[in-house]
């Protein structure tokens, strides 16, 4: 079974190779002086399909490796093609999951690219207009379509994929009374996740509905039987003011 880290890789790999491809066909097409008024729609239509489809299928691969995992780490096996409880198989139901994720993210990256390029574009004319070099063509491309945003990406999702993956098969062989209990990842934290690491769902669901907490968080959920040890909840205002510090998403 892949690492955590391989999965994230292989992710982030694929994510940036069609970035670079989407960097080099965007800087054409700004023009000279560059300018975000130039970029014909049908680009980003099409920016925006390519990333949903590679971004979905990142993430099944992510969902059905995390879940198939869940299950071996139980001593239980299941397939892509068992059907769950709810008719869909698990291939089936995973994919939806992906899909729809997948989405929100290629969404998000158009969003992202629009909104830095306006940007960019204002102070692209402003130094032609007054006769000045641009220096920061290529960097603020790369900004939008670079590997480090990628990166970001592929880190960011890759925790949410890997939860989805393995909350739908336990609670196939757990059931809905499984205990889900907030685990700190191997990355660098905020203020936000350590405090709700250990406290079960009944507490951690107050403020965040799932892992990423935010950008970056790499958190997972232990999904345990019913009587599965959980922490006492810290006071309810410390976790406040820690969203607040740590970008918690939708605060
Ligand atoms: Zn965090
Ligand atoms: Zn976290």
């Amino acid at each position: 079974m892949p690492t955590r880290q391989q999965l994230e890789r292989g992710f982030a790999k694929r994510l940036g190779t069609l970035s670079a491809k989407h960097k080099k066909q965007l800087t054409k097409l700004l023009g000279d002086p560059p300018d975000i008024a130039n970029v014909p729609e049908e680009f980003w239509a099409r920016v925006e399909r390519e990333t949903e489809q590679e971004t979905a299928v990142a993430l099944l691969i992510i969902m059905l490796s995390a879940g198939t995992s869940f299950a071996a780490s139980r001593k239980k096996k299941i397939t892509p093609t068992e059907r769950l409880a709810g008719q869909l198989t698990l291939r089936q139901r995973l994919e939806q999951a992906a899909e729809e994720r997948a989405r929100k993210v290629s969404a998000g990256v158009i969003n992202n690219a629009k909104r830095r390029l306006t940007v960019a574009s204002a102070s692209w004319a402003d130094r032609t207009s007054r006769g000045l070099d641009l220096v920061d063509v290529d960097q603020r491309t790369t900004s939008v379509f670079g590997p480090k945003r990628a990166a970001t990406i592929a880190r960011t999702e890759t925790t949410g994929a890997k939860f989805d993956g393995e909350e739908t098969v336990a609670r196939e062989i757990i059931g809905d009374e499984m205990v889900a209990v907030w685990v700190l990842g191997p990355c660098r934290h905020c203020e936000f996740c350590p405090l709700i690491a250990g406290t079960g769902r009944e507490f951690w669901s107050r403020f965040v509905s799932k892992p990423p907490a935010h950008v970056h968080c790499c958190c997972r959920v232990l999904f345990g039987p019913p009587g599965t040890r959980t922490m006492p909840p810290p006071p309810v205002n410390a976790v406040r003011n820690a969203m607040k510090l740590s970008g918690v998403f939708g605060f």
